[in-house]
């Protein structure tokens, strides 16, 4: 496809011609390939604080940080001195490190868990906890929401069957209708279609897994109470809670999602998931969770898991310091730098008659091209996608890197100040006008 930038960016195409020539897609993870805005990925040479600068020697502010991890902005001195530290010590060992030890200390100083297990992705934190609950249980059923990502677990790339409370059908070749049928797929914030669910399956349920608050498809706050409800429900039913902050760890509050909802109201999920932010821009995740749950895991319990890299002291260290620097106000920054650009995009596209709704949780917010509050997948669905593709190219030319989809969150950092945020706010008007063309 040919780029319909106004930049130069033939670097980034000549690239992309080679990586596809060796890679499906020229990526290495599907929307990377800007498959539903059309045009050519860019290929990022460096990042600094706020920036990106492509292989053309464009500059973007990103408002992306990697999908989320990045909530101090890139490269930043305290991290990059730490890891090379790290990194002059050695990069692997496969035993035990000081660093694994104190990472694990942090996230349950911070969070509702009390043991915790490192994984290097994020699927593999939600696949591991998912097989905990089944060890745990003894039973095989997982319940899931449309809309909700969880990595590509193959349990978990389900569709939901025909009708409210069925047994699901694979969300994608290679996953085994045997893998899927474990599997019951409801809509988000719809607690009718969960009471169902047990009412109907109830003692063969496992678990339930969901976002902690949504933001796969656009960020879906859960309704008041809901995921107190879900708490609740899988308790009755002796299924266990897996709340996925794999995106909302540690960045939609110090305590992730709940620090917003379970904190304050008192309940604690059996298992949780995490990524991203814990491992500061490396591959690092985790799950934990009930003390008495992660027992079952081994070498102490009989449900077997394990990694070569898990662990590994040049994430953790990352993960570490990132933490560690994640004060109070970082967060105020972020929420701060979030609400001058929500209320400049809504402006912007009020102005242009553009619908629009935002949505956020936390320090975490999304922009849907649609007039009317979203709470599910099917609401997210209905989006203007060809306003949103006006909208993200007419941002990136003015050198503004959105989310090359209308379904994802946009993510800020500490490092995201004045110049960045102004470039940010002087790109708006002219992608409004895009987007209502
Ligand atoms: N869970 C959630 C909520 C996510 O947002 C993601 C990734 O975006 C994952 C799990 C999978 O993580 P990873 O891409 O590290 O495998």
């Amino acid at each position: 496809m040919t780029s319909p930038s106004s930049l130069q960016t033939d670097a980034s195409a000549a690239l992309f011609d080679r990586a596809r020539a060796v890679t499906p897609g020229g990526v290495n993870s599907p929307v990377r390939a800007f498959n539903a805005v059309g045009g050519t990925p860019r290929f990022i040479r460096s990042a600094k604080g706020a920036w990106l600068t492509d292989v053309d020697g464009n500059e973007y502010v990103d408002l992306i940080c990697s999908w989320g991890p990045m909530l101090l902005g890139h490269a930043h001195p305290e991290v990059q001195a730490a890891v090379a530290e790290a990194v002059a010590r050695g990069t692997s060992y496969g035993t035990p490190t000081v660093p694994e030890v104190e990472l694990a200390e942090e996230i349950v100083a911070r969070t509702a868990v009390e043991k915790v297990r490192f994984v290097s992705s994020g699927t593999e934190a939600t696949m591991s906890a998912i097989r905990l609950a089944r060890g745990f249980t003894g039973r095989e059923i997982v319940i899931k929401f449309a809309g909700c990502y969880h990595g590509h677990v193959d349990a978990l790339l389900a569709s939901a069957g025909s009708g409210l409370a069925t047994l699901a059908v694979p969300g994608t070749p290679g996953v085994p209708a045997s893998s899927a049928g474990l599997t019951i797929v409801l809509p988000y914030n719809d607690k009718v279609a969960v009471a169902a669910a047990f009412a109907e399956f109830g003692d063969r349920v496992a678990c339930l897994i969901t976002e902690a608050a949504p933001g796969n498809m656009g960020v879906v706050p859960p309704a008041p109470g809901f995921n107190a409800f879900l708490a609740q429900i899988c308790r009755e039913n002796g299924a266990l809670f897996i709340s996925d902050e794999v995106m909302t760890g540690f960045r939609a509050s110090r305590q992730g999602q709940w620090g917003l909802d379970g904190a304050v109201e008192g309940w604690v999920p059996d298992l949780t998931t995490f990524g991203k932010v814990m491992g500061g821009g490396f591959p690092a995740a985790a799950f934990g969770g009930r003390a008495d749950v992660m027992a079952h895991l081994s070498p102490e319990g009989p449900v077997y898991q394990a990694g070569t890299l898990a662990g590994n002291p040049v994430a953790t260290t990352a993960g570490l310091t990132t933490l560690r620097l994640a004060t109070d106000e970082v967060y105020d920054h972020i929420s701060a730098a979030g609400e001058t650009i929500k209320s400049a995009v809504a402006d912007a596209l009020a102005k242009e008659g553009v619908p629009h709704v935002i949505q956020a949780t936390g320090t975490m917010f999304s922009v849907f091209f649609k007039d009317a509050a979203v709470s599910n997948f099917a609401e997210a669905s209905e989006q203007d996608l060809p306003a949103y593709t006006a909208f993200f190219h007419a941002m990136l030319d003015q050198g503004v890197y959105l989310p090359p989809s209308a379904y994802e969150a946009w993510f800020l950092s500490s490092a995201h100040d004045d110049r960045a945020i102004q470039q940010v706010l002087d790109a708006l008007p002219a992608a409004a006008s895009a987007a209502a063309a």
